[in-house]
């Protein structure tokens, strides 16, 4: 086995919506330039634990690191910048925006660097040229450029899915984290989708994927780790998880 190398280690984290305890995970590692899964149950508390590793919700106990940088208390876009961590989110705002425009956004994010170019106006032509043969390349890749000045509200469940992860890798993210890609997808691009994530991972990104459905994962993830009432109660290869039988109780008691 590869030795450890943890891009995202959290601890102790807690989570409660008055007396109920949504999250409250001891310890979580994600290893570098692996794809792990986050599985369980409805309910299981993935997505409220999802948000914390995000910044999109805070935590009442509990801290994280990405890169051994802290991220308590970091907003999600100081949480994109530090850690070059990228999710998948399309808002209603970017439907009304054309594909393209959705991709143009995805550079625009990274900030900062942008700060010098913005004043010369040389540099800035030939950033945006950049940015725009980026966004070809890419979605090509994702088979949307014939779309590109089409409304990312007009596409499809799945187009859309797609377009949310071509516009997550026009900022070179170090790692992707998405909650249930392969939600509302048709099975059709259900594959497409997987591949893609496989694509990612053989690119050296490190990929964190929260998924309901336990053989979805089985193919494509190197760590499996189970969540059920808001706790971990199994990690590991995909074959030796889904044979674990707590797992399967908790997928059955649910
Ligand atoms: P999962 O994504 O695994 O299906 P969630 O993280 O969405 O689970 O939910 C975990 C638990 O926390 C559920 O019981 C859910 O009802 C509760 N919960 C999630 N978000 C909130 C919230 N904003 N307010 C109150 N309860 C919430
Ligand atoms: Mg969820």
């Amino acid at each position: 086995a590869p030795k450890p190398d943890p891009i995202v280690i959290a601890d102790k984290v807690h989570r409660h919506f008055g007396g109920l305890t949504a999250v409250d995970v001891d310890h979580f590692e994600v290893q570098r330039g692996a794809i792990t899964a986050l599985i369980g149950p409805n309910g299981a508390g993935k997505s409220t634990f999802f948000n914390l590793l995000t910044g999109f919700d805070k935590p009442q106990r509990g801290d994280w690191l990405f890169n051994g940088n802290s991220l308590k208390g970091v907003s999600p876009a100081k949480v994109a910048r530090a850690g070059k961590v990228r999710t998948f989110q399309l808002t209603k705002a970017l439907s009304r925006m054309t594909v393209i425009e959705n991709m143009r956004l995805g550079a625009a994010d990274q900030s900062g660097e942008n700060f010098f170019v913005a004043f010369v106006p040389a540099l800035w032509k030939a950033r945006e040229e950049e940015i725009t043969a980026k966004a070809h390349v890419l979605l090509k890749r994702f088979k949307l450029y014939e779309k590109k000045d089409e409304f990312a509200g007009s596409l499809s469940g799945g187009q859309r899915k797609l377009l949310e992860m071509a516009r997550a890798l026009m900022s070179d993210p170090e790692m992707v984290m998405l909650d249930e890609p392969m939600a509302g997808v048709n099975p059709a691009l259900t594959e497409s989708l997987l591949d893609h994530i496989v694509k990612l991972k053989n690119e050296g990104v490190t990929v964190l994927f929260v998924e309901h459905d336990m053989h979805m994962v089985r193919r494509i993830s190197d760590w499996v780790v189970v969540m059920a009432q808001g706790q971990i109660i199994a990690e590991g290869p995909p074959e030796s998880v889904m044979l674990n039988p707590q797992v399967q109780e908790a997928y059955l008691g649910a």
